[in-house]
């Protein structure tokens, strides 16, 4: 059983209300080997939401409660983000789960690449809260954009 990304499952879970659905994930949930989850919304934010990116330091920065995720109107939602991303841990602690494939570029599940807090469109390096949090417990995580269609099917 694996984690995917809610909105990659076709839940319009994104910030504006839409999803970012692709064929692949929605047929794996399909067959009952993924789980999709949104950590904005278990950490307490509602859909849609406005658009938020972490600023001040990395995704761990903001773990240890020395960065923060500003919303576009300069709301601090550090908060819910932790929060999100805690649950998501333990809900992968509670079943066993070892590997998600979550949404490239948020600042809750993208890995490798995220917004620099500026709201320009311009990317760092850097991981999203929730895709640090799940590393750093061990869990494998990929994105979309990195995953092989062939062996995803023959989990
Ligand atoms: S927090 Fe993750 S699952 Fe939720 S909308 Fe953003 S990218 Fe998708």
């Amino acid at each position: 059983m694996i984690l995917v990304s809610a909105c990659l499952a076709g839940i319009c879970c994104k910030y504006d209300g839409g999803n970012n659905g692709i064929p692949l994930i929605k047929e794996l949930v399909r067959q009952g080997k993924a789980i999709p989850l949104c950590p904005e919304q278990l950490g307490g934010l509602p859909t849609p939401r406005m658009p938020a990116e972490i600023k001040g330091g990395s995704a761990r920065d903001v773990l240890q409660g020395k960065a923060s995720v500003i919303r576009n109107d300069g709301a601090d939602v550090t908060e819910n983000f932790v929060r999100g991303a805690s649950e998501v841990l333990k809900f992968c602690q509670e079943m066993g789960i070892m590997c998600a494939i979550l949404k490239s570029k948020s600042p809750s599940c993208g890995k490798g690449l995220v917004y620099d807090g500026t709201f320009k469109g311009k990317l760092v390096e850097g991981n999203g809260v929730t895709a640090q949090l799940l590393i750093d417990n061990g869990i494998e995580v990929m994105t979309e954009e990195e995953i092989e269609p062939a062996c995803l099917l023959n989990i």
